[in-house]
């Protein structure tokens, strides 16, 4: 499989699954500054740091029978499946397949949403929409986000749970292009939750982080289409403990 990294919370048995490739090239990747989960003591804080350098690609995948042997001595409640793009792991549907027949799991898939994924075996998708405006999602990504929103609605109407994510940055994807992106959210259901990440300064982007204030903000004009709307600014305390499994 495409899985590199394994990170697990004990006290709340949830399981990040870290799967390599990907079939966008983001500019804001934050795999080009941090391969492993951002969320562990030692890369919390560097992600951070202007100066940190890339990524290399990792060295090891692990296999299907050996993620399972692994998460066998683990308390797996939760699994969330995560980027780079788990959707491109032609092994997916296997794998949550005997998750869920091997834990009783909750699956759930963060994803970009340009592979409508097996939804047998899942339980939730968390869908990153880039940008609204395709030329903008083309400078962003180096595709048209035609696909993606066309697999927005049809996750939608498949019944998943679903919720939606963008990554605000200041002059680019910005206040202008979240309300779109929330309309065409809305136009789907507004009910659909909303989270609005902050940037983080990646590589030699011109962008700068934004502030407080300008995330409230597009939470704001979020909140003028849908229901259920959220930020991280990146100063979020953790709830619970991140340990590194492999
Ligand atoms: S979709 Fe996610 S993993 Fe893929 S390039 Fe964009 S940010 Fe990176």
């Amino acid at each position: 499989m495409n899985i590199y990294h394994i990170t697990h919370s004990p006290r709340v048995g949830i399981v990040h699954l870290h799967f390599w490739g990907c079939n966008l090239n983001c500019r804001a990747c934050l795999l080009k500054k941090e391969l492993y989960d951002c969320h562990l003591a030692e890369t919390k804080e560097g992600i951070f740091n202007p100066t940190r350098e890339g990524s290399r690609a990792p060295e090891r995948f692990l296999d299907l029978k050996e993620v399972m042997r692994i998460l066998g001595k683990l308390e797996v409640k939760q699994v969330v499946l995560m980027g780079a793009e788990p959707a491109t792991d032609h092994q997916l549907p296997q794998l949550v397949k005997a998750l869920h027949e091997e834990f009783g799991s909750y699956n759930i898939l963060l994803t970009n949403g340009f592979i409508f994924a097996d939804l047998s075996h899942i339980d939730e998708v968390v869908f990153s929409l880039k940008a609204y405006t395709d030329e903008l999602h083309r400078h962003y990504t180096g595709k048209s986000n035609k696909k993606a929103l066309e697999n927005f609605i049809r996750y939608h109407q498949s019944g998943v749970k679903l919720r939606a994510e963008s990554v605000f940055i200041p002059d680019y994807i910005d206040c202008v292009e979240i309300e779109r992106i929330s309309m065409f959210i809305a136009h789907v259901d507004s009910g659909v939750p909303y989270r609005i990440d902050a940037y983080i300064p990646i590589g030699d982007n011109p962008w700068r982080r934004p502030t407080p204030e300008e995330m409230g903000k597009a939470v704001s004009i979020a909140r003028k289409h849908l229901d259920n709307v959220s930020c991280l600014t990146g100063t979020e305390e953790l709830k619970f403990e991140v340990l590194r499994v492999i």
